[in-house]
């Protein structure tokens, strides 16, 4: 249930509001907006009417959210959310883009790549420590090890960092060296997990699951907002299907999906979601011309011998090349990119 405060009702009234909710043992969302205060109530409605809020004099009205996804709704929360990764504001009206490798293989490595990145105009860095790679004898990563190489590197070069969390034990080392969680398309619904995030304080980047619908990333989504961390960005990453000639199918019309149906900032991965390095480019621009509110793109200093998804990554120069012919797809969907 949304329930609109009044315009001028007070902190001290949507507090109160919200014990009572919390009281019932439904979960309340506090959301204040620019014009007036939205107060959510998650859980089950026939309790929710013991309060008899509509009466309340703070209250302007009680509106039933139709939608599945209740928290992650436009119909919760009609303006755009802005998540803050590091300094960086996702979801605002400037086009975010994050590069860096695959994986983290090293601090000399890293470095390289983030500079290049850094150099070519990227907002933050990115890079794996744990991957959960297809064959139990490929490169595993670096672990713990490769956290704390990525927040150095990420603080010598002013960049937030993104890294994928895999599992349960890792959340808290991941909270502590990262900026933001990356949650896996192959553990988009690892539901314990996701609530763990719900609980954690950083903002949380969710890729779509390989075999995932456009409805089944907003219910993921849900398991983490509605435990009270509303930083999540969605992640369009490619889906499975009959077409060989590409890693994944990139579906950019979920760009367009996400953005109707949920106020979440979304992203677009377009290595993932072609595992081609020369189709990463023209899907980066169809990204941001789709709306989307930032891309994250594999760079490595040296593709021919990164550690994993080498095919797809771009070298420096590439991405360089990238930055430059995306400032005017960005502009043409009404954003700026600043670098
Ligand atoms: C990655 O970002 O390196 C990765 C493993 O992505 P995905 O979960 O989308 O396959
Ligand atoms: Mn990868």
């Amino acid at each position: 249930m949304i329930i609109v405060l009044k315009p001028g009702a007070s902190k001290l009234e949507a507090d109160e509001i919200l014990s009572k909710i919390d009281a019932k043992g439904l979960k309340p969302l506090y959301m204040p907006g620019s014009e007036r205060t939205v107060i959510g109530a998650l859980g089950d409605e026939r309790l929710l009417g013991e309060l008899h809020l509509e009466s309340h004099p703070a209250v302007e009205r009680l509106d039933p959210i139709l939608a599945p996804y209740k928290a992650v709704s436009r119909e919760m929360h009609p303006e755009n959310s802005i998540v803050q990764f590091g300094n960086i504001p996702i979801g605002g009206n400037g086009f975010v883009v994050v590069g860096g490798p695959c994986a983290v293989e090293g601090y000399e490595k890293l470095s390289t790549s983030a500079k290049a990145v850094k150099e070519a105009g990227a907002h933050g860095l990115r890079g794996g420590a744990f991957k959960p790679r297809t064959s139990p004898y490929s490169f595993q990563g670096l672990g713990l090890e490769g956290l704390k190489i990525l927040q150095q590197v990420g603080l010598e070069n002013g960049m937030p960092v993104i890294t994928e969390v895999v599992e349960l034990a890792d959340v808290d080392a991941v909270e502590t060296y990262a900026d933001a969680f990356q949650v896996g398309a192959r553990n988009m619904q690892n539901f314990r997990l996701l609530t763990a995030l719900g609980q954690a304080n950083k903002p949380v980047f969710l890729k779509r699951g390989m075999a995932a619908s456009v409805k089944d990333v907003l219910m993921a989504a849900e398991y983490i907002v509605s435990e009270g961390n509303q930083q999540v960005v969605l992640c369009e990453r490619g889906i499975r299907t009959f077409e060989s000639g590409t890693r994944n199918t990139l579906d950019l019309s979920a760009v367009c999906q996400f953005k109707a149906l949920s106020h979440l900032p979304v992203v677009v991965d377009p290595s993932h979601g072609t595992g081609v390095r020369e189709y990463v480019a023209p899907m980066a621009y169809a990204a941001a011309a789709a709306g989307a509110d930032g891309i994250l793109v594999e760079v490595h200093h040296n593709p021919k011998e990164a550690l994993s998804d080498g095919a797809q990554s771009l070298f420096p120069d590439q991405f360089a090349e990238l930055m430059q012919r995306l400032r005017p797809f960005v502009e043409a969907a009404g954003r700026t990119l600043d670098f």
